[in-house]
């Protein structure tokens, strides 16, 4: 394994040194032949990396884990995590690497993590790989999501790795350099709270305050605080998925952050017609995270983070509970406030508008739009053009006419603001068919199509000419949609 330096990037180890419990310094594999599939320009930019060092020979080893830059312990992380539901103790990176900590010239610490990179300790039965389709996916997804202005954690590159992965068939293999302002899970502090070392609990509490939540170091509880924000940063997160109509999929507790990025793009999808019982995800057979449950879902998974901090919010166990269950009884009205205000911004609706009528208007919306099965995101950008005076984009999607224009009197009435709406109600999503027609031709080794959706989608309120079948709802012979995890 060289050392190099890597030009202009300063990496540090701080959870390396802080967490070393929970931090097991490993290496990547050799990937044999790396060739680039996907970089992020400007988020290269914005790290202090230069395109062009990471597009030549050491820059692609350094993006597959090969190349280790000085100041940078690669380590794989340690965590818990419930997944569907039942508790695994020792998850953990099983097939990824924390590289290190960047802290960017604009003065911000982001973690930069490989997936893919190999084997690690934490592997059980996998193969420590992953597949140039399911990486090429995260990189779509995660940078759309961050152009809709959700938090996430991004994509740098992807790197074909040159090496077969074993699924169904065999697929080439790749790695995914992936940033984020930390990869701290609920899964983290389950973790650290199950070794029953509390003083490893704290210093991953202090930790988390120190680089996500530090208002929470003045405050007078500062673990309770950090609960809180953490509840807070949770609520808004999830509102956002549900008004964008995404569906993660996978929502295990080693799978939600505690700095309220979205992470872990594994089965997750975009709705197109609108129904709160929609799973994409093939082994979700019950329908526990569906896009209507995702609000319940984080709740319950917010409680297993308070479980875990419970010996740091009070000495006598009944306390710590009450205080817990006080901060997580406000999830609720935290979503909704975020949700109810941002689906006012959906509808344009004025500041003024009276609270019940918004509420009923919503209401009686989502009822017409369940019933007639009608695209989710096609049907509220066309309200823009609607609130301008041409219903003709929606009335082409609502089969029963009647409601539909009743219900457009009673909205028009309000004067809801078109321009305003246009800036929330994104033109381009990445659309199942469209995202798989991208990673077939990109498993193929044809790029175009990827490259072409990511130019729709990176700029998703701003409509323009010749990408009208990046906004177009999925085509009728499309059928039901299955994705798969972890592969
Ligand atoms: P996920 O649900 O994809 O976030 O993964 C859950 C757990 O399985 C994590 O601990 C992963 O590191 C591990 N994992 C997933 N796929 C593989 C693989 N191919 N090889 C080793 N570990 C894996
Ligand atoms: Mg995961």
């Amino acid at each position: 394994m060289s050392v190099a330096p890597v030009p202009t990037l300063d990496f540090e180890d701080r959870f390396a040194r802080e967490l070393g419990e929970m931090a097991l310094p490993w290496q990547a594999e050799p990937a044999p032949d790396p060739r680039l599939l996907a970089l992020n320009e400007p988020l290269a930019a914005e790290l202090g990396l230069a395109a062009d060092w990471l597009r030549g020979p050491d820059g692609l080893r350094f993006l597959v884990g090969n190349l280790v830059p000085s100041g940078a312990t690669p380590v794989a992380q340690a965590y818990s995590g419930h997944q569907f539901g039942g508790f695994t103790p020792r998850l953990g990176d099983g097939r990824a690497l924390l590289l290190g900590e960047v802290v960017t010239p604009g003065g911000r610490r982001l973690d930069l993590h490989l997936k893919g990179s190999g084997r690690t300790p934490f592997a059980r039965g996998g193969d420590g790989l992953a597949a140039v389709g399911p990486m090429l996916r995260e990189y779509v997804i995660s940078e759309a999501m961050h152009a809709l202005g959700i938090p996430t954690t991004r994509s740098l590159a992807v790197v074909a790795t040159g090496r077969p992965v074993y699924r169904e068939t065999v697929v080439p293999g790749a790695v995914l350099a992936r940033v984020a302002s930390s990869h701290l899970r609920v899964g983290s502090f389950q973790y650290a709270a199950a070794t029953g070392d509390l003083d490893l609990l704290r210093r991953l509490a202090d930790h988390a305050i120190s680089r996500h939540h530090p208002g929470a170091a003045e405050a007078p509880h500062r673990y309770l605080a950090l609960f809180e924000a953490v509840v807070s940063a949770q609520a808004s997160l999830v509102a956002r998925w549900m008004l964008v109509g995404f569906v993660h999929g996978v929502m295990n507790t080693d799978n939600m952050t505690i700095s309220g990025e979205t992470i872990d793009y594994g089965p997750c999808a975009f709705l197109d017609v609108f129904d709160p019982a929609t799973v994409f995800s093939s082994i979700d057979a019950g329908g526990r995270y569906a896009y209507g449950n995702q609000p319940v879902v984080a709740e319950w998974n917010l409680a297993r983070l308070a479980e875990a901090l419970l010996p740091l919010l009070a000495e006598d166990q009944e306390q710590a509970i009450a205080l817990a269950v006080e901060a997580l009884g406000r999830f609720r009205e935290q979503y909704s406030a975020a949700w109810t205000a941002g689906m006012r911004a959906k509808l344009g609706l004025p500041s003024d508008a009276e609270a019940a009528e918004a509420a009923a208007l919503v209401d009686d919306l989502l009822v017409m739009l369940q019933a007639n099965h009608v695209d989710y995101t096609s049907f509220f950008r066309g309200l823009g053009s609607a609130a301008r005076g041409e219903p003709e984009p929606v009335r082409g999607l609502v089969l029963d006419l009647a409601s539909l224009d009743d219900w457009l009197g009673r909205w028009l009435a309000l004067a809801p603001d078109g321009q305003a709406m246009d800036r929330v109600n994104p033109a381009y999503i990445p659309r199942n068919h469209l995202v798989e027609e991208a990673l077939t031709a990109g498993v193929a080794g044809e790029l175009g199509p990827l490259h072409r959706l990511l130019e729709a989608v990176t700029v998703p309120f701003d409509e323009r000419p010749g990408l009208e079948r990046y906004a177009a709802p999925a085509p009728e012979d499309f059928g039901s949609y299955v994705t798969f995890c972890g592969t």
